[in-house]
């Protein structure tokens, strides 16, 4: 690829001063960063553009290219154009020298492990965090859905400055640390050598720039912090677990970046009554022997109200009857699951003489005999204690 003048790819004057290039260099990475620009070339561009800026932000380098052109910096980073530099501008093996082999571990090292200039612009618009609120609701009211209020506590861009941090009438300025980058390189000794590595600038803080007036609202921090009251709707048919977003009802974002969102994750208390599965309820109802034998209807309540099942004649214990459509509401709409009921045959545990004859009756009409075991004095007291 051919190389394209630094002056150029930043759009400055080749007499541009340190704040003109730092600014044309935000600007542009601003513009092409990976992160924000998907379009094809962006990336390159954006290379390009920290390429430039690499040299023409350090005196040394830019005077270098000033003099040498390409050759006397190399922006590739490799051994020539360090080297060069190195040797060349300040004259050997010195402290400085040395510093500048370290250059080119920290070049090398930083490609091949993925660091380098893959760093994000701490001035480009960022959206803020999401956040989560947990809503605990009642069975039915996650049945029918409703609308209720929360009250939570989130960062909002300052009223004061608009998010600046600087107080009316100042702006922030470019950090002279970093020249806006958000990160300074520092050299580290191992056992490979001297390594550069990048860490946010301990100037600003990584931000870029620096608030000499700092808001008195906000302290400087673009944001504060307020209660809201927000009112939430319960979407019908909701179940434990799921969640609903609330976009930008998050954090405030930076940089003029846009709000994050609010997640509401429901957690749905058990009902004593329905046993709940996706949209599927399951009930029992109690049938006597003889409402199981003969047949009958039955009242049976659903999430929707009470219900007649039919009980046909010969049914056998635990059989499941579907209720079409008194399940729980579908969240898309599509109307409602269903309910099924698993029928349980109860044994009375104590009869009158009465029924016992009739009882007694029914075996021998059907062509049996029957002996009925009286309970003892002690099993009629336990009764007598279970309440019976
Ligand atoms: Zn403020
Ligand atoms: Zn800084």
């Amino acid at each position: 690829m051919a190389q394209r003048d630094y002056y150029d790819v930043l759009g400055v004057d080749k007499n541009a001063s340190e704040s003109e290039i730092s600014k044309a260099y935000r600007k542009l990475a601003k513009k092409y960063h990976p992160d924000l620009n998907h379009e094809p070339g962006a990336e390159e561009k954006y290379k390009e553009v920290n390429e430039a800026y690499e040299v023409l932000h350090d005196k040394q380098k830019r005077a270098q290219y000033d003099q040498f052109g390409q050759a006397g910096v190399n922006g590739q980073g490799g051994f020539g154009g360090q080297g060069f530099g190195g040797f060349g501008g300040q004259g050997g093996y010195s402290s400085q020298g040395f510093g500048d082999f370290g250059d080119i571990f920290g070049d090398i090292f930083g490609s091949a492990f993925g660091g380098g200039r893959s760093r994000v612009d701490p001035t480009a618009p960022q959206k803020g965090q999401d956040l989560d609120y947990t809503m605990t609701i009642d069975f039915m009211d996650a049945i029918k859905g409703k609308k209720t209020d929360i009250t939570y506590t989130r960062s909002e861009v300052c009223p004061t400055c608009d998010g600046s941090g600087a107080e009316k009438g100042t702006h922030p300025i470019t950090c002279d640390k970093c020249h806006g980058s958000g990160v300074m390189t520092v050299t580290r000794q191992t056992p490979l050598g001297v390594i550069q590595q990048q860490t946010t600038c301990d100037k600003c803080g990584g931000r870029g720039t620096i608030i000499e007036h700092p808001c008195q609202t906000c302290h400087g921090q673009g944001t504060v912090d307020k209660k809201q009251t927000l009112q939430v709707t319960v979407p019908a048919g909701i179940d434990n677990g799921q969640q609903i977003r609330l976009s930008g009802q998050g954090e405030a974002g930076k940089n003029g970046g846009p709000y994050g969102d609010l997640y509401i994750v429901f957690r749905v208390k058990p009902s004593k009554e329905f046993r709940r599965n996706g949209t599927t309820i399951y009930t029992e109802a109690p049938i006597s022997f003889a409402q199981a034998a003969l047949g009958d209807k039955i009242r049976v309540n659903t999430v929707h109200g009470p219900v007649d099942l039919t009980i046909p004649a010969g049914t056998q214990p635990n059989t499941n009857f579907k209720l079409r459509g008194q399940g729980v509401p579908k969240i898309n709409g599509t109307g409602n699951g269903d309910q099924e009921v698993t029928v349980k045959v109860v044994i009375p545990k104590k009869i009158n003489d009465k029924q016992k004859e009739a009882l007694v009756d029914y075996v021998k009409a059907g062509g049996g005999n029957i002996s009925p075991q009286e309970k003892n004095f002690f099993e009629r007291l336990k009764d007598k204690l279970n309440g019976e």
